[in-house]
Formats: structure tokens, sequence, C-alpha cells
């Protein structure tokens, strides 16, 4: 068969690769000049600048993803570290002995059990039930990935794993009544309630953070050395002699006659056919760009949250930074207010001292980063396309924001230092990657997306011979999610 792939970002990536170790003829067309999408990093010498990864679920063995990144790529190629400490975090509230304790996400479950209890021993009986979650999701690593599409007696392999989906659902059961806010409220000690409060930016189902936490506990979820584009590098030198790359050529159209999808209009005006086109690109951009007997298809709008976009401040700096937290966040003193309008009571902070290939491996230099979350693509990506000066202005006014949240946390000498910027906002993502109001990864996790999932799942409703792939297209979004996808193209 002859397979058409739009986008060539990790989901694309993963279905080419598949396709192609199957035999399949398949041509990928990408619209930007390299491959990766969201999973890209961004060059400015001597500094590279890690676009999206802060870690890769399946790095090793213990979950199916690990399997499942080894059909396609030699996982193990890639040099992946594991952060004994995850996060750390200045409390404003005080800890059972009245300090004021920062708090650390220890990624071992049971140093992690240790911390909480010795701050907060009012609430050792919820403790101990989040980290026994914790050590049981650890041990049932493995089941997550067939429930989530084949339901839960789907085949002879759940059946085997009985054990282990009751364990889950038993979690699912109890944590999915909470988000991070919600379980704050169960604690007694204030330590405590604002820990779990602000684990998260934004209130996050709790299951997902115990199968976080599992997923660090397990040591199955690394950050590869070089960042995003290690990962993608890796898959580009893995496609095979029957996949045709072609490189900025965008996809205008997908044409479908007689209910089903038999081509593909390039932005040169070429048509090229195929026996089926699989869109790796943003749900809504594949949605309206279909073309049904000569008119737009109709869809039905999802009334699903989009995944937040970031504002990402990305620094080169002449200082070693070593000993320095590589994730911490930034209490602020006063609310950083975005120019579109968020607020913001503390900043994410990334260190890149761990990985100097960052550097060209120069220990003086060091990539930072700050991730300011946002719902408001619309305001970046409007000002982009209407008023470029004014859209500059703004970033300029964050910038300065941002760099003095810096200089005040690192001492005013720290400007001096700086030898590279990058501001990108939700603008960029969608510019370069056509996410939907600079989705990080696709919807907001729910199960309203499983719910939902003749709508917005991998296929498109009365269109024959179109598949559709990528972090849009299942629950939970990210990098596994993305490559799971791409998979599972027919
Ligand atoms: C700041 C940030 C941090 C993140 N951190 C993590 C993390 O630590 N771990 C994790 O698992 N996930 C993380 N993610 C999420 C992850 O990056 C994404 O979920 C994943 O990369 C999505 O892959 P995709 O292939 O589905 O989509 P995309 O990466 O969006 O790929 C779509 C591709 O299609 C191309 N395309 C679009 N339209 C067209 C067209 N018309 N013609 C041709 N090509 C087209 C685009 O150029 C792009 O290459 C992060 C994301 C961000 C932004």
């Amino acid at each position: 068969m002859h397979y058409i792939i739009i986008g060539g970002g990790v989901a694309g990536l993963s279905a080419a690769i598949a396709l192609g170790k199957r035999g399949e003829e398949v041509d990928l067309y990408e619209k930007e000049s390299h491959v990766g999408g969201l999973c890209t990093n961004w060059s400015r010498p001597p500094y590279t600048f890690n676009g999206c990864m802060h870690w890769l679920l399946g790095s090793s063995s213990g979950t199916s993803f690990y399997d499942m990144w080894n059909s396609i790529i030699d996982i193990d190629k890639l040099d992946f570290i594991y952060h004994e400490v995850r996060m750390e975090m200045p409390v404003r509230a005080r800890n059972a002995r009245g300090e004021y304790a920062a708090f650390r996400l220890f990624s071992d479950a049971e140093r992690l059990r240790s911390h909480l209890i010795e701050n907060a021993p009012e609430d050792s009986t919820l403790i101990n039930r989040f980290v026994n979650a914790v050590c049981m999701a650890s041990k049932h690593l493995n089941v997550l990935p067939p429930l989530w599409n084949k339901g839960v007696f789907g085949n002879f392999r759940q059946a085997l794993t009985m054990t282990s989906m009751l364990t889950v659902l038993d979690i699912v059961r109890y944590f999915g009544k909470f988000t991070t806010h919600t379980f704050s409220e169960q604690c007694v000690s204030e330590w405590l309630k604002e820990v779990f409060r602000r684990l998260y930016t934004t209130p996050t189902p709790m299951v997902a953070v115990v199968f976080s936490a599992a997923y660090a506990n397990r040591g199955v979820a690394g950050y590869p050395i070089g960042g995003s584009a290690a990962l993608t590098h890796l898959m580009e030198r893995s496609i095979p002699s029957n996949v045709h790359l072609h490189l900025s050529s965008p996809v205008t159209n997908i044409i479908v006659k007689r209910g089903k999808a038999t081509s593909v209009i390039l932005e040169d005006g070429n048509e090229v056919s195929a026996d089926h086109i699989v869109s790796a690109a943003d749900w809504y951009w594949t949605m309206n760009h279909i073309v049904v007997n000569g008119k737009p298809y109709e869809y039905k709008e999802p009334s699903l949250p989009l995944y937040h976009s970031y504002c990402t401040l990305n620094l080169g700096v002449h200082m070693p930074m070593d000993g320095e937290p590589h994730f911490q966040r930034l209490l602020l003193d006063e609310p950083l207010l975005s120019p579109d309008g968020t607020m913001y009571e503390e900043v994410e902070l990334e260190v890149f001292n761990f990985d100097r290939s960052l550097t060209g491996g120069d220990t003086t230099r060091t990539c930072m980063t700050i991730n300011l979350p946002t719902h408001e693509g619309g305001f970046w990506i409007d000002l982009y396309r209407d008023n470029m000066q004014k859209y500059r202005k703004k970033k300029n006014i964050l910038a300065g924001k941002l760099l003095q949240i810096l200089s005040m946390h690192y001492g005013s000498e720290f400007a001096m230092s700086i030898e590279a910027a990058i501001l990108a906002t939700p603008a960029t993502y969608h510019r370069f990657t056509n996410n939907h109001l600079g989705s990080s990864q696709g919807w907001q996790p729910s199960l309203n997306v499983v719910r939902q999932k003749g709508d917005v799942g991998m296929s498109v409703h009365d269109i024959k011979s179109l598949s559709l792939c990528g972090h849009w297209t299942m629950m939970g979004g990210g990098l596994p999610i993305a490559m799971r996808s791409g998979l599972l193209i027919p």
C-alpha cells in the first residue's frame, strides 16, 4: 500500500518508521525544514535550547512504552538521566516543627514518604495512602496502554494482567475523585496543603500525579542527554529506505471523494494520491483542511478543554550554575502579570547544568529556561498575525519582567552573564507546528477525551482511508502517546 503522512513530529515519524518496517511505501510531508514538531531544539551557538523534553516515558524497561519505542528505534542508544529530586519548591507555610522547609519531590517513593512525614506527621495516614498507591502503581505500570485503547476484557493479554488491572482500578477509584487542589483540602498540615496545591501549576488529576510519581520511582522516564533533538534525530536516522521524507513541504488540503480520502494537495499546487492518508498534524488543522467532494468538511466541535501552551524564556548564561536545582519553582514577592493577562505567583525554572552537551561540553556556560504555562494562546497568535511591532513589544515586556525576577534571585551580576535569549510564546509553537492555540499536548487529560473518542480519536466520521495520529488522538498527550498513536495506524 502507498501511504501519505502529513507531519513529521514524533507521531508522524513513528507512523512512518512502523509502516516502512512493515514494507509499505510511505511519503511523509513536513512543512518545516526539519522533523520533530514540538519535540525540537533551538540553536543559538554556543547554546542549544531544549524545546520540549523534560522526561520521556519508556526510556527503560518496565512499561510497554519501552517495547514500543524499541519497535521503531534503538532507544538504548540515548543516554538518559534520572534525577533524584524531580523538583524543589520553597513553601510559604511552616512545617510541623514551625520551620519554613522547602519541598523536594524525590523520585524514590520511600524518600518521598520520609520527607513528607518528617514535615507533616499529622497527615501520616494520607501520606501513606498516597505513597502506597505510588508503590503499588510502580509494580503495575504495564497495564495502562492496553487498558486505554482496547477495553478491559479486550484480549487474552489483558485477562492475564487481571491482578494489575484490579490494582490500577483501585487506585483510579480512590484518587480519581481528586485533583491536586481538592486533595490538598484533605490535608491537616498547612505545609502539606500548600505542597499538593502547588505541586503542578494547574489543578491536575491525582491519578496522573500517582502514576507520574510511579514512573519516577521505577526509573522508567528519563531525560535524554542532548534534549528533544536527541530523540528526533535518532528517529530520523531510523527511517527505512521505503519512506520518502519531504521537508519544507506543507500540505494544504486533504481530498475526499465518494467517502474516501484519495489525495493531498501540496503548497506548490501538486496533487499526490495514495491508498491511505494519515494526518499526524494538529486536530483542528486536519478538520479545517479536509475537502469533501469540493466542499469543506463539516465537523462537530468537541467540547474539550485544551492543554495549556507556554511562554518560555530560554537563556544562555556564561556561568557554571553548578549545584543549582535542575528544576525549581521560584516564589514571587509580587505576582507577575503577563501581557496576556495570566497572573503568576511563582515561576518554573529549569537549569540544564546536568546536560553540558547543550553548551558543546563547556562547563562554564549553562542553558536555563523559565516556563510560564498559559491558556491565552489566542492573545499571542492574534497579536503576531495583526501587529508584529506590538507583539515584539509585549514579548520584550515579559522578558524584562522575567529577567528582573532572575536578577533578584541570583544577584545583579546575573544579567551581565546572559549571552543568548529566546522568548517563545504560543504564537511560536503555533507558527512552527500548527498546534491549535499553541497547545503543548493536545487536549487536557480527562475521561471526557475517552468519552468523546468517536469525535476526536484516530479516525474521522464517514471518511474511509483517512487516519489521524498524534497527541490529539489519545488521552494524555505527550511524546509516548504521540509515538503510540503512530504505531496504531492500520
Ligand atoms: C514546552 C513543552 C514541554 C514538553 N515536555 C514534554 C515532556 O517532558 N515529555 C513529554 O512526553 N511530552 C512533552 N511535551 C509534549 C510533546 O512535545 C508533544 O505532545 C509531542 O511532541 C506531540 O507530537 P505530535 O507528533 O503529536 O505533534 P507535533 O509535534 O505538533 O507534530 C506535528 C507536525 O506536523 C507538522 N505539520 C503541521 N501542519 C502541517 C502541514 N499542513 N503540512 C505538513 N506538515 C505539517 C508540524 O510542522 C509538526 O512537525 C512538551 C511540549 C512542550 C511544548
